[in-house]
């Protein structure tokens, strides 16, 4: 059985105050049955892991370097991270493709060189409306999905999430079908790669405008297994809700 998961993605939002959020979440939701990662700006990386200290709640970075260290000014390496107390790592959003120029290769070094300091790499796919308009859809998330997760990857250190660029941030969502196709069609080309026993290990999360009001539909897709939420993480009452979905899916 694949553990649910509820990660919250915080974006470039949030100082200090913003981890009261946390305290009332961590007071609202004690022992969740699904895993539940807050991922921080980098500067709120360490206290935040600091506050949840004897929590449930494990604290993530939302990017990372490839290189273990070096003259890379402004960037953090996984090794950097997983030294203030992450657990994990988002790599591949879809922001950081479009606003860094990634492409599919430099997320798999970057996937790599996290699963080397011992975090989970959430790998993040996704087409364009563009593209879904052109039918395109299965066959980009097939070519991101063959170029940005690293040989050798496990249920344990790969977390999938499909991210349609159009539904982040906007309120709209796909149908439920449309979440299923993808979510199947990413475990059938894991296990293609990886085999099956492999493929149902990785846990594969839904993430563009998840918010309490839908959480219990799309949890209630095939091959979800949770969600990565930006906008409704920042507020603990939005994202207790969609752990509270998670737990009762
Ligand atoms: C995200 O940025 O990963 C995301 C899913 O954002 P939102 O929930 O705000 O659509």
């Amino acid at each position: 059985m694949r553990r649910k998961m509820a990660a919250g993605n915080w974006k470039m939002n949030g100082t200090a105050e913003a981890l009261g959020e946390v305290d009332t979440l961590l007071a609202a939701h004690p022992a969740p049955s699904c895993d539940v990662l807050i991922c921080p700006p980098a500067t709120l990386l360490h206290r935040l892991s600091d506050r949840l200290q004897g929590s449930a709640v494990r604290a993530g970075g939302q990017d990372c370097h490839a290189a273990e260290t070096g003259a890379h000014t402004g960037d953090v390496s996984a090794a950097m991270l997983k030294d203030a107390g992450a657990t994990h790592v988002i790599l591949g959003h879809s922001e950081r493709r479009s606003d860094h120029g990634e492409a599919d290769d430099t997320v798999r070094a970057k996937a790599e060189a996290a699963i080397g300091a011992d975090l989970v790499a959430i790998v993040c796919v996704g087409e364009t409306e563009a593209q879904r308009d052109a039918g395109e859809t299965l066959g980009v998330i097939s070519a991101q999905l063959k170029g940005s997760i690293p040989d050798g990857a496990t249920g344990e250190t790969l977390v999938v999430a499909y991210e349609p660029v159009w539904a982040i941030g906007t309120g709209r969502t796909p149908t439920l079908d449309q979440i299923a196709e993808v979510h199947d069609a990413i475990r059938a080309e894991l296990s293609e790669r990886f085999g099956a026993e492999t493929a149902d290990a990785v846990r594969l999360l839904y993430g563009g405008s998840v918010k309490p009001a839908n959480a219990e539909e799309i949890f209630g897709v095939s091959n979800v297994d949770g969600a990565l939420v930006g906008g409704a993480s920042l507020k603990a009452d939005d994202f207790g809700g969609i752990i509270a979905a998670l737990d009762a899916s």
